[in-house]
């Protein structure tokens, strides 16, 4: 059964805000894209899915890039949300292969890394920027986001994350949600909805069950009044295209560019999806004539 990627938005009465996120078909294009190994794809699945969490409102088409990056053998995850619903993402070491966790499980803390930054920049509708920084906690990347949130957005959250990888490598689920507390609610409300969330259990295998991820809300939320506010497919994109790469070998030094003359072509690769370019000789002294005129 295929479903498709979504966010959805929910908030109760009581001032708690839910966001659900299923991100089981974006994880897997990260896979096939950047041939990631079973541990790169939880990491990533993991960061592109907080991306995603974070990611402000889609009406303001805003927008979030996140970059953990821990002192383990994975290197930097990279993760992108732009508009609010388009992802990407990458790690610097994608193959990375490490012992399983003593209790059989993928170990992404091994992998990132306990020591090390989350780095967070926010795009807003007015094309500003904001980066702000919080130490990891665990290199698990929800724990690292929820202290993020806390420390530098003065935001109390609770934050899943989880990616179930099967025997052949495909993503069988991907997804998350991310509670946060509005101003003014009140303390009983919250020790519910962590009663609550308890009940879920671990949240990979609960999309393995439920892979749409629609009932999360009403257990999160369950004894509440809530509503949803709006959802949102989400898909995998990239913001990368030959006129981009044009414009990167534009911009080069002249002494790059003669440089790259000397080649017969240019192929550049998009460290993002790995698209690849390749731009001829004849092109090359095309755009670099189109410079001077
Ligand atoms: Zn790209």
């Amino acid at each position: 059964m295929q479903m498709e990627d979504k966010i959805i938005h929910y908030t109760s009465d009581e001032l708690i805000r839910v966001s659900v996120a299923v991100t089981r078909t974006i994880t897997q294009k990260a896979r096939t894209c950047h041939n990631l190994s079973p541990v790169a794809s939880a990491a990533l699945g993991r960061a592109m899915t907080g991306a995603v969490l974070l990611a402000g409102d889609y009406k303001n088409h805003e927008g979030v890039s996140l970059k953990f990056n821990g002192d383990g053998p994975l290197g930097a995850v990279h993760a992108d949300c732009f508009d609010s619903h388009y992802v990407r993402g990458y790690v610097d070491h994608p193959q990375l292969d490490i012992p399983l966790k003593a209790n059989g499980k993928l170990d992404v803390s091994g992998a990132v890394g306990q020591h090390g930054q989350l780095s967070v920049t926010r795009f807003t509708p007015e094309k500003m920027t904001y980066t702000s920084q919080a130490e990891l906690v665990s290199g698990e990347i929800a724990e690292d986001l929820a202290y993020y949130l806390l420390t530098s957005e003065q935001v109390p959250s609770t934050i899943s994350l989880g990616v179930l990888v099967a025997r052949d490598y495909s993503i069988a689920a991907s997804g998350g949600f991310l509670v946060q507390a509005l101003p003014g609610a009140r303390d009983e409300d919250l020790a519910r909805v962590e009663a609550n969330i308890t009940c879920i259990g671990p949240i990979t295998s609960y999309l393995s069950g439920h892979p749409d991820g629609e009932e999360l809300a009403g257990i999160i939320l369950s004894g509440m009044h809530y509503k949803e506010l709006y959802r949102q497919p989400l898909s995998w994109r990239c913001t990368c295209s030959r006129d981009r790469i044009k414009n990167v070998l534009m911009s080069l030094r002249p002494a790059d560019k003669e440089e790259l003359l000397n080649d017969p072509q240019v192929e550049m690769t998009c460290q993002y999806c790995g698209a690849r370019y390749v731009i001829s000789h004849d092109e090359l002294v095309a755009l670099f004539e189109q410079k001077e005129t």
